[in-house]
């Protein structure tokens, strides 16, 4: 056995980095988490770590969206209010 298969031995090697499941908090060898998410958790059907972030780009997009409806949303009750005041006016 030569020293650096004695040290992979010891350590582990490269690839089998542990890591920890993101929803359960289950430490395993990274290979076996599949985009962070260990296999019990991926048969209960749970969201890996990009799935997951996609969502949060999701829900900033429609965040923006309802800021934009609501500035329009203003904006429209504004101008019946300004044409109802002109018309009164008049
Ligand atoms: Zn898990």
């Amino acid at each position: 056995m030569n020293p650096k298969d004695f040290a992979d031995s010891v350590f582990g090697k490269e690839d089998e980095k542990k890591g920890t499941c993101i929803h359960c908090g289950k430490e395993t060898y990274e290979k076996w988490l599949e985009d962070g998410v260990c296999e019990e958790c991926l048969e209960k059907g749970l969201p890996g770590r990009l799935s997951l972030s996609k969502d949060k780009k999701i829900m900033n997009i429609m965040l923006v969206a309802m800021v934009l409806l609501l500035i329009v949303f203003l904006f429209f009750v504004m101008t019946i209010f300004v044409f109802s005041e002109v018309i009164r006016l008049v």
